[in-house]
């Protein structure tokens, strides 16, 4: 969603959909024991930018002392009058935000800052608690009072009440109330801890940057800034770093691995590798599989861009169709964008894309894109195409049809919005205008990762199968018991697999 603010609208941003793609919810970047801190993760921060574009945020730790810097937009626009020198220190936590948990205000924006018996801490999360707000009715009960609304503010709230010897032993007992998907990272005056969810649904990797240690959502964040890459913090894994050095502590129990799927289909950087996987190199076999299964008579094979390209590039390999660049994105339309008057309401559409009449006028075109969650941008694409003098478009998705609702920190908390929830790929077909329309199975996106049906999926596919791998709770119909887990859980939506 872009943000804006009409003129007619006063002061109040005016927020409407330039794209119906789930959004990421956050990317974080933490180091420890580095002299230029913030100015590592700041640069670290623009890497990571795809993954939230609504609030940005750095806070650093020098003797003893928090500083830190929030606020809403861009990266450069956050610290574009503040500089970081202003954040001393050799270690820094750095977060970009889109708001799928909580409003987009101030408050929300993180690393949030807060103080501890133990001292400063500053806690930045990507990924959504499904107890959240259980937690917080909890602790409201009990007295705690929250500034945001972000459920990031429950787990401080929750280390600030362990009431246990060490900050890590704070951590590690808030870290254990919480449920759903969640990459921390927490910065203490002597420690940088990081942890994932016992799933490992949001990705968190770690590295070096000389005798600094790094953190970050994404690999692709580690190479901006020089890092070499170690390995992903493993699912249910808290690592603590100090002046001692690194310190890895495994799951406690047992973890059942559910990376999410998405970041590989559409929200990771392309140049990112993820539990193993290179995120380019799984696109390309989704689209090799594509044209494998679900080939079309065609003329040329068309990739919506940026998120399509790596697709559409193997299912040309594959089909022996050539690729073209038949759509082109205008990478300057995002955030400061007025609305088009409904005259114009086409408009819209192609500021951000457009179809090349040279290339695909009189053509077949496979139109290769990575999912469908409204269907409304799919029907103005291949109408794009079609008033370009597009013969035929036929659509490949390199993913199954995105029928449930995302509850772990992508921007689809209903399934109301989803096309296939409600639609049959036929229907769908209808909706988007297209010739011919054919999506990826569950066992044929996951032969992308070398994976038989047989084998046990090391990935959550909860959006296209409904199986989601935590309990999926419904706060309004629950009764709590005294650590905030549900005593009569009345409804859960999906399934746990
Ligand atoms: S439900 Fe879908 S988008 Fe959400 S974590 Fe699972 S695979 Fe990712």
């Amino acid at each position: 969603m872009a943000q804006l603010t009409h003129p007619s609208e006063g002061s109040q941003p005016v927020r409407f959909a330039l794209s119906d793609k789930p959004k990421e919810e956050c990317g974080v970047f933490g180091v420890f024991g580095h002299p230029r801190a913030a100015e590592v993760t700041y640069y670290a921060l623009f890497a990571l930018q795809h993954r939230g574009q609504e609030a940005a945020g750095i806070a650093t730790i020098d003797e003893g002392r928090m500083h830190s810097h929030r606020g809403l937009g861009l990266l450069q626009d956050v610290f574009r009058n503040t500089p970081l020198t202003d954040l001393p220190g050799h270690s820094a936590i750095g977060h970009v935000r889109y708001s799928t948990a909580g409003a987009n205000t101030l408050e929300n924006a993180q690393p949030i800052p807060f103080n501890t018996h133990e001292g400063p801490l500053a806690v930045a999360h990507n990924g959504n608690l499904v107890n959240a707000r259980a937690l917080r009715i909890l602790l409201e009960r009990q007295g705690s009072l929250f500034q945001s609304t972000s459920d990031t503010e429950v787990v401080a709230h929750l280390i600030a009440r362990a009431g246990l010897p060490t900050l890590l032993e704070n951590v590690q007992e808030a870290v254990r109330m919480v449920k759903g998907g969640y990459a921390f990272l927490f910065l203490s005056g002597d420690e940088l801890i990081a942890a994932r969810d016992p799933f490992g649904l949001r990705p968190l990797c770690m590295g070096r940057l000389g005798d600094a240690v790094v953190f970050a959502s994404e690999s692709c964040a580690l190479e901006t800034v020089g890092a070499v890459f170690e390995r992903d913090v493993e699912p249910g894994e808290t690592v603590v770093v100090d002046a001692n050095g690194v310190r890895s502590i495994p799951a406690s129990g047992a973890t059942k691995r559910a990376m999410c799927t998405f970041e590989h289909i559409y929200f990771a950087r392309p140049d990112s590798d993820i539990d193993g996987w290179n995120v380019h190199t799984v696109r390309k076999q989704l689209g090799r599989i594509l044209a494998e299964c679900h080939p079309a008579e065609a003329d040329v094979v068309v990739g919506v861009p940026d998120s399509s390209i790596s697709a559409a590039n193997g299912y040309a390999e594959q089909s022996g169709l050539p690729v073209e660049m038949g759509l082109i994105k205008n990478k300057y339309v995002a955030r400061t964008f007025i609305q088009p008057s409904s005259e114009l309401r086409d408009t819209g559409v192609r500021l951000k894309l457009n179809a090349v009449r040279s290339i695909v006028s009189g053509k077949r075109v496979v139109l290769v894109d990575d999912s469908i969650v409204r269907g409304t941008t799919s029907r103005r694409i291949v109408r794009l195409l079609r008033d370009a003098g597009a013969a035929a478009v036929h659509v490949r998705i390199s993913s199954p049809p995105y029928r449930y609702a995302c509850h772990y920190g992508i921007d689809t908390s209903s399934s109301g919005q989803l096309i296939a929830a409600t639609h049959s790929v036929d229907e769908i077909c209808q909706e988007i205008e297209a010739d011919s329309l054919a999506f990826l199975t569950v066992e044929e996106m996951m032969r992308a990762f070398g994976l038989k049906p047989t084998d046990p999926y090391p990935f959550c596919n909860a959006c296209f199968t409904g199986r989601y791998p935590t309990e999926v709770y419904h706060v309004e119909k629950m009764d709590y018991a005294a650590d905030g887990r549900s005593s009569r859980k009345e409804h859960q939506e999906g399934v746990r697999s």
